[in-house]
C-alpha cells in the first residue's frame, strides 16, 4: 500500500472492478480496498443469465474472473476491510486495519449490507465498541472482551486479542446481540444471556455504508448520487448496489464506469486549479 493514490476504491466486486479498470486506463494511480470475493452479493448468485457478453455463468465464476482481472489491471489490491473514509481538506484518508492511505478521490463500491446494527452498537462505537482489533486491541490488554463474528477475520482477531493477554469471549452464533453500558459499553447480551465485558469487537465483513463516510447523504440506506455518480461530498463518488435499486450487475458495472470517469475529471480539474 502506497502513502498516496489518485483514487481509492472501496469494494472489489463488479462496480469496484469496473471503476478501477477505467481509472487505470485514464492513467490514474489506483488502490482497491477489497474483502475476499466470496463476500460479495455477486458471489452468491447461482446463475447469471442477463449480463451482456456472458451467456450464463455462476456469480462465483464471474467473481473469480473479476478478481483476476483486477489483480492484472495495474491497480493495487489491498486485501481487507476499509474502516472509514475521512475528508482531509482537499484529499481523503482511508483506514484498513491499522494502516492508512490517502487519495484525491474516493469511489464507494461497497454493495449493500443487509445486516442491521445491533442495539447499542452505534451508541457505544468508540466507547467500548470497536470494529478493529489491530487498531484498538492494546487498549484492552489484560481485560475481558467479546468478539462477535464468525468469519476468518473474527477468528484471527480473537486469536490476536488472546495473544496480547485479553480474555476473549468468542461470539460466533447468529443470535440477537445487544450492547449496554453507561459512559462505556460494559455488558453484552447474547441470545438472552448477560456477559460483563470491558470491550466488544464487532468483526463483520462490511461496515454499513451509513458508517463508512461520515457526513455522506443517504436515503433509505443507499448513498444519494446524481447521474454522474457524485455524492453529497465533492471528491467522493459511489457506484453499484450501494447507490440503491435496481440491484443488477449491468447497472453496477455501468455506474462503476461513470464514477471512474467523474473521479478522473474531478482530479484533472483539481490539478489544473492548483
Ligand atoms: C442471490 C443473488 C442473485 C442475483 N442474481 C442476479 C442476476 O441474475 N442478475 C443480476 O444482474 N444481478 C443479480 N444479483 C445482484 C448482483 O449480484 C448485484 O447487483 C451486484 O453484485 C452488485 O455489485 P456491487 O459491486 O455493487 O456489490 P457486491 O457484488 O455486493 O460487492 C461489494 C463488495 O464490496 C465489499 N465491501 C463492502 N464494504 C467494504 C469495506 N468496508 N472494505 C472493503 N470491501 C468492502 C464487499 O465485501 C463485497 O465484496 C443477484 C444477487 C444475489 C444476492
Amino acid at each position: 500500500m502506497k502513502e498516496r493514490y489518485d483514487v481509492v476504491i472501496i469494494g472489489g466486486s463488479i462496480a469496484g472492478v469496473s471503476a478501477a479498470l477505467t481509472c487505470v486506463n485514464r492513467g490514474k494511480t489506483v488502490a482497491v480496498i477489497a474483502n475476499g470475493a466470496e463476500t460479495s452479493n455477486l458471489y452468491k448468485a447461482e446463475k447469471i443469465t442477463n449480463y451482456p457478453g456472458i451467456p450464463a455463468a455462476s456469480g462465483k465464476e464471474i467473481s473469480e474472473i473479476l478478481r483476476r482481472q483486477l489483480e492484472e489491471s495495474g491497480a493495487d489490491l489491498i486485501h481487507g476491510r476499509a474502516l472509514n473514509v475521512i475528508p482531509l481538506g482537499d484529499s481523503f484518508g482511508a483506514a484498513v486495519g491499522s494502516e492508512f492511505t490517502s487519495c484525491s478521490a474516493v469511489i464507494i463500491a461497497a454493495g449493500i449490507t443487509r445486516e442491521k446494527l445491533y442495539p447499542g452498537e452505534d451508541e457505544f462505537l468508540g466507547r467500548g465498541v470497536s470494529y478493529c482489533a489491530t487498531c484498538d486491541g492494546m487498549l484492552y490488554r489484560g481485560k475481558t472482551v467479546a468478539v462477535i463474528g464468525n468469519g476468518e477475520e473474527a477468528v484471527h482477531d480473537a486469536d490476536f486479542l488472546e495473544s496480547i493477554g485479553c480474555t476473549v469471549l468468542r461470539m460466533t452464533k447468529q443470535i440477537p446481540y445487544e450492547i449496554r453500558g453507561g459512559m462505556k459499553a460494559d455488558t453484552l447480551i447474547a441470545g438472552g444471556e448477560e456477559y460483563k465485558v470491558d470491550g466488544i469487537f464487532i468483526i463483520k465483513d462490511t461496515i454499513s455504508v451509513t458508517k463508512l463516510v461520515p457526513g455522506l447523504e443517504y436515503s433509505d440506506g443507499a448513498i444519494v448520487t446524481d447521474r454522474q455518480m457524485n455524492t453529497s461530498i465533492p471528491g467522493v463518488f459511489a457506484a453499484g448496489d450501494c447507490t440503491g435499486k435496481p440491484y443488477q450487475l449491468a447497472k453496477a458495472a455501468g455506474e462503476g464506469n461513470i464514477a471512474a470517469l467523474s473521479a478522473c475529471a474531478y482530479i484533472d480539474k483539481q490539478k489544473k486549479e492548483n
